[in-house]
């Protein structure tokens, strides 16, 4: 504990006065920075604007020596930097996009010890000039900043990031602080012990955002719905509108600013100044939309985002909860809304199916489509769920939208039977696999030229599910999707049995469906806002 001769707590807090202008820490914020600043190890795992960059910026600015931090989010090391800058703080950073002498100025500054930070990119460390450098110095700790992008199971991985495992070979007396705002426990044990912080103390807080209200609706015309959203709900408010294609982002922002509403593309197709432009725009102008990919959103801290929607399924759970966590940093209430449909999953399916890398990394892609889809299709609540799954209890909260309109449950079985039986003769009868839409036509008994093509009319499935309608149908696919009774295969999204199925057609297994309450839910919502 000799470091705290010289580093005490009381200096932590006189440090976050002085600098950063606050009063008080928050949630773990004074034990974490407490713990690192006696020099030991820390992995946090903290919501998006729960305040981590503190958790370390405080420390390294108490303690003797450069504090190094791993972050790869290159585009915004220039802001981070100008903003501690401001504050007075000596900070600088290292990345590809320097040039020859914007380096040497560093590299003098860390050698000189007239720095109080230092911003690396996690390549940087696999140069050997680099870790020369570091070494003549003196560290007064490692931040490794997203350490999520170390876990191969996590939905975020960087092969960079393995190799930080040798900052405690190297230097095993500067202590390392991990944080991430988004791990499952599968995630989280993988940072640590790829990171080897087997002495790391973990700080692990609620990840509960209270005042976002989470709502997943069918998606039937994504824009005229998001059109709806905004007029109804978020007018003049600025939000976040995620895309899965760049296409689809610029025609999206188009649709918007035909219809009055101000807003910006972002993706990475766009040119760096474009794209720091609009980010810029967003930042600073009250009101503005951004609709983007996911190339946007790490690191943007904008206390005022009221709405965050997806206009596609993300691919995971953890996505889902990071892009959505950018609503509502300033505690008033906020909206997060998905709208999704059953090409969502075709289409994900297609691009794992396509994917480059092994037949493990597609297994965990599905994995975490799959639990995206449960929780699409839940009939609990929401937060619940997503709580759960970071190994978090709660209880149910009263405000997304299955709770404030609990969707019924119907007995499906036979629908599902139907359908099941439908795919399985097509399979064995004619050796064919067909997608929703044929299979929802020859259970309506529809005879499309594509049915007469191929004469699905005479199969014995035909017509006998005219009990439902056709988009209940596609929820009934949706669900037996969510619920692993069903999958989709190939680039045409055929629907093909699992091992489950069988159990449904055998009629050894109920199968429990979520009736669709969209309309009376978004009415029922807009009510109590
Ligand atoms: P994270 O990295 O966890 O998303 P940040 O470190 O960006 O969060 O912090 C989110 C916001 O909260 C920032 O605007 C930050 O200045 C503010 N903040 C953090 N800690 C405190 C505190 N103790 N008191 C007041 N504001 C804080």
């Amino acid at each position: 504990m000799a470091d705290t001769d010289f580093a005490t707590v009381s200096d932590a807090l006189e440090t976050l006065r002085r600098v950063f202008g606050y009063d008080s820490f928050r949630g773990d914020q004074a034990a974490i920075v407490e713990h690192v600043i006696a020099g030991g190890d820390a992995l946090v795992l903290m919501p998006t604007g729960g305040g981590k960059s503190l958790c370390y910026q405080i420390p390294a600015l108490v303690r003797p020596g450069v504090g190094v931090v791993v972050s790869p989010l290159i585009a915004l090391m220039q802001d981070q930097v100008d903003a501690l800058r401001n504050a007075g703080v000596r900070a600088g950073f290292l990345n590809s996009t320097q040039d020859y002498a914007a380096r040497q100025e560093v590299e003098s500054a860390f050698l000189a010890g007239e720095l109080d930070l230092l911003y690396l990119a996690p390549e940087r460390l696999s140069v050997e000039s680099t870790v020369r450098l570091l070494d003549r110095g003196k560290i007064s700790l490692f931040a490794i900043d997203e350490a999520h992008c170390v876990a191969q199971w996590g939905h975020d991985f960087r092969p960079d990031y393995l190799q930080l495992s040798a900052l405690h070979e190297r230097w095993p007396d500067v202590p390392r602080i991990a944080l991430t705002a988004t791990a499952t426990e599968a995630t989280h044990k993988e940072i640590s012990a790829r990171l080897r912080l087997d002495e790391a103390r973990h700080f692990v807080a609620s990840f509960d955002r209270p005042n976002i209200q989470y709502r997943i609706v069918g998606k039937n015309s994504p824009q005229r719905q998001l059109l709806e959203l905004l007029r109804t709900e978020h007018q003049g408010d600025a939000g976040i509108v995620y895309c899965l294609s760049r296409n689809s982002v610029e025609k999206t922002a188009e649709f918007l600013v035909q219809n009055g509403i101000p807003a910006v593309p972002y993706h990475a197709g766009l040119d760096a100044r474009t794209r720091a432009k609009h980010q810029s725009r967003f930042l600073r102008e009250d009101g503005l939309i951004v609709v983007a990919t996911i190339a946007f959103g790490m690191g943007i801290d904008k206390p005022d985002v009221r709405f965050v929607a997806h206009l596609d399924l993300p691919k995971s759970v953890e996505g889902y909860y990071q892009e959505t966590g950018r609503a509502g940093r300033d505690g008033l209430p906020s909206t997060a809304w998905l709208a999704y449909g059953l090409q969502d999953v075709v289409q994900q399916r297609k691009m794992i199916d396509t994917s480059e890398g092994d037949e493990a990394h597609r297994r965990r892609q599905a994995t975490h489509l799959n639990a995206m889809l449960a929780l699409c299709e839940t009939v609990e609540c929401r937060r619940v769920q997503i709580l759960n799954y970071f190994g978090q209890k709660a209880e149910p909260c009263g405000n997304c939208d299955t709770c404030l309109n609990p969707p019924e449950t119907w007995d499906g079985t036979i629908p599902a039977q139907k359908l099941l039986s439908t795919v399985v003769r097509l399979r064995n009868e004619r050796r064919q696999k067909f997608g929703a839409g044929q299979i929802i036509d020859i259970l309506l008994g529809k005879s499309t030229p594509k049915v007469t093509q191929f004469q699905h009319d005479t199969l014995k499935t035909f017509g006998i599910g005219t009990e439902l309608r056709e988009p209940e149908w596609r929820a009934v696919v949706r669900q037996l999707l969510a619920q692993g009774l069903l999958a989709v295969e190939g680039d045409y999204g055929s629907l093909v049995l699992t091992e489950a199925s069988a159990e449904v057609l055998g009629g050894g297994r109920q199968v429990l469906l979520r009736r669709e309450p969209e309309r009376a839910a978004a009415a029922k919502a807009r009510g109590t806002r």
